[in-house]
């Protein structure tokens, strides 16, 4: 069986999966109390805050853990609208994840959330986000640095230099980015966001770099927990296991992604060849290398999906959070697709264990697939 969903979710790495056994081994004492215990899991957790920051090129002041990317996403947008005047506005990609599509328009309404459009590679293009800034002067600029669906890579650098021109502020959804591209770069962005759980670490632990040392705008209130910016007691397990897991997923990062990167490009010139007017979403522009978002030529996403899980291959449609809806894909719909394209869309996402066999494999199924939906869908 061989898993090609890791945009949605990752195993444990073995690094990850040590270091949470011995942190809850060694320091599973409240690093709020007052005991000499509790003083060594805060000092331990204040190395991990370091060590974490400095793989993202952030001070470790602004560094604030979460459960996860959408509590992180959304603190960022319930601070905003605390802090904006009420005819501020945000600005935000059009193929953003819903954690901030939707927190944005939650915590300041709909009429306050202008969309950046993205070209028909579902790119970001620096003249669009220009004019945009120049006609409604956002407070803040949210485009994430990769695709969750497409996994295509947006010129954050550039348009972070063009937002700071204007003096708008830059946040980043990088839940797909870590983990999968070099990360040290990211904390030139005013604000970042991201879960472990895209890059090897636990479920239910990521974080937040806000601004500079002195911001706070806590989602959670409660006890002073980082600094009093997110109440309640921290998890320094997963914490620790967040960082192992970042360490190892970074080690050697650009031979694992051109080696992905290969084994992705030949499934697609298969999966070209065997289906003659499939669509490779995003295929000339830079995209992350584990992940290949396809529109089949023909029959619904939810057929091709049961048929190769029988065949023992976990793939999704579109994102994750929107499987089970067919045809819910928010980047092929941003790329002005049909309701019929959109429900023959698949995606495919490798992590770094997967070997070219598995992507040799998957291809055959397909092709099986194929030939068993054509003859009237009953298997053969
Ligand atoms: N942002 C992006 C780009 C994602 O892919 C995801 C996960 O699907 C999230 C945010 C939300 O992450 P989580 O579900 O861990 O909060």
């Amino acid at each position: 069986p061989a898993y090609f969903d890791h945009n949605a979710t990752t195993p444990l790495s073995p690094a990850a999966r040590a270091a949470w056994l011995r942190a809850s081994d060694q320091h599973w004492h409240n690093a709020s109390s007052l005991y000499r215990e509790a003083g060594l899991t805060s000092q331990a957790l204040e190395a991990a805050r370091e060590q974490f920051a400095d793989l993202l090129g952030v001070e470790p002041e602004r560094v604030v853990f979460t459960s996860g990317a959408t509590e992180s996403n959304n603190t960022l947008f319930a601070g905003l609208s605390k802090c904006l005047p009420a005819d501020g506005v945000v600005a935000i990609s059009a193929i953003e994840h819903p954690s901030v599509r939707e927190a944005a328009r939650a915590w300041l309404g709909r009429g306050r959330v202008i969309e950046i459009p993205v070209n028909d590679q579902g790119v970001v293009q620096p003249e669009v986000l220009q004019g945009i800034l120049q006609q409604h002067s956002p407070a803040l600029v949210s485009l994430m640095a990769a695709n969750n669906e497409s996994g295509v890579l947006q010129p954050w650098e550039e348009l972070l230099k063009i937002c700071r021109e204007s003096g708008a502020r830059f946040h980043s959804d990088a839940a797909q980015w870590i983990g999968k591209q070099p990360a040290d770069q990211l904390g030139t962005c005013d604000y970042l966001t991201g879960s472990a759980h895209k890059f090897g670490g636990p479920k239910g632990i990521g974080f937040l770099i806000l601004a500079d040392a002195e911001e706070s705008f806590p989602l959670l209130h409660g006890g002073p927990q980082e600094n009093s910016r997110r109440a309640g007691t921290e998890n320094y397990p997963a914490i620790a296991a967040m960082v192992a897991a970042l360490e190892s997923a970074t080690e050697n990062i650009e031979a694992a992604q051109e080696t992905q990167r290969q084994h992705r490009n030949a499934f697609e010139v298969e999966m070209e060849s065997t289906f003659p007017g499939l669509r490779v979403i995003s295929e000339k522009a830079p995209r992350l290398s584990n992940t290949s978002l396809l529109v089949m030529p023909r029959h619904d996403n939810l057929k091709w999906l049961t048929r190769l899980t029988r065949r023992g291959f976990a793939i999704s449609t579109g994102s994750a959070c929107s499987s089970g809806k067919e045809g819910s894909s928010v980047v092929v719909q941003a790329l002005g697709a049909s309701w019929e394209e959109l429900k023959r869309v698949v995606r495919i996402s490798s992590g770094p264990d997967t070997s070219a066999e598995d992507w040799q494999s998957l291809a055959v199924g397909f092709a099986e697939v194929g030939a068993e939906l054509d003859a009237g869908g009953r298997p053969k």
